[in-house]
């Protein structure tokens, strides 16, 4: 795949696109063993490997609790999903995550960012106000240089099903390294061509080691909302919670 792709990539952006997919391949495994619970948990992240040394040292760490935004005035997102086409559905042991296969990008000004790849995390990892939501998405984009950019969804408890989040459902994996095939179909809800001007935005982490910094980090203000049925489905895959600790602000500005 590496060696196939790196025919069609112009030399030029090897390196970036490289650098970038061993930052997004780490959100789902790492080289040290690491976990959401007891020794190999988030509080000893960064005892585990060196490499994961920002995950104890890091002054723009994520997630964070949203409680202070700046009015300031943010370009929108322009989202354009329209030509999604998802690879799988895979249980990494750490979250349920859709690879994805092309097509899907954001805009921010004038730098564009491409999606690699999303995932869920029950709870939220971020939170606002104080306040905890039970599922959070995680879109992971890159641009050519290799800078991530991770747009955040926030579900919220409601009374009907999700109908983008059914179609996963539908394919959801239950082990720890199981995957299923997905096609564009089970992605086009989440297909969309818009514009979001209510966002938070900070400069933030990877939530997972190696912890690392320089991410952009775009918290959608408006929650989606799931049934109880559908949370229950995505915790029975993940098994435990996969959510780690709000991290302090330190010196950063959350700007909306
Ligand atoms: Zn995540």
């Amino acid at each position: 795949m590496k060696s196939f792709l790196s025919l069609l990539i112009p030399a030029l952006l090897i390196a970036p696109v490289l650098t970038s997919s061993a930052v997004i391949a780490s959100e789902t495994g790492g080289h040290a063993k690491w976990s959401y619970s007891g020794a190999t948990g988030p509080s000893h992240w960064g005892d585990l490997s060196p490499e994961f040394g920002l995950c104890k040292q890091g002054k723009n760490q994520s997630p964070i609790d949203i409680s202070t935004a700046i009015d300031a005035k943010l370009p929108p997102v322009k989202f354009d999903y329209a030509m999604l086409v998802p690879e799988n559905i895979v249980n990494t042991g750490h979250s349920i995550q859709v690879n994805v296969r092309s097509g899907g990008s954001i805009k921010v000004n004038d730098d564009e960012f491409f999606l690699k790849q999303f995932h869920f995390h029950s709870p939220s990892e971020n939170m606002i106000d104080h306040v905890s939501y039970p599922l959070e998405a995680h879109f992971v984009h890159a641009n050519e240089k290799g800078d991530l950019a991770v747009v955040a969804v926030l579900y919220q408890p409601g009374a009907m099903d999700n109908l983008a989040l059914n179609a996963l459902i539908k394919h959801l994996p239950m082990k720890t390294g199981d995957s299923n095939r997905l096609s564009a179909t089970d992605t086009q809800l989440f297909e969309r061509k818009k514009s979001v001007k209510n966002y938070f935005n900070y400069n933030g982490s990877l939530t997972t080691p190696p912890c690392t910094e320089g991410v952009r980090w775009l918290v959608m203000q408006s929650r989606p909302g799931l049934s109880e049925r559908q949370l229950l489905a995505f915790q029975k895959a993940l098994k435990q919670p996969n959510n780690r600790r709000v991290q302090p602000l330190n010196a950063r500005i959350v700007t909306k």
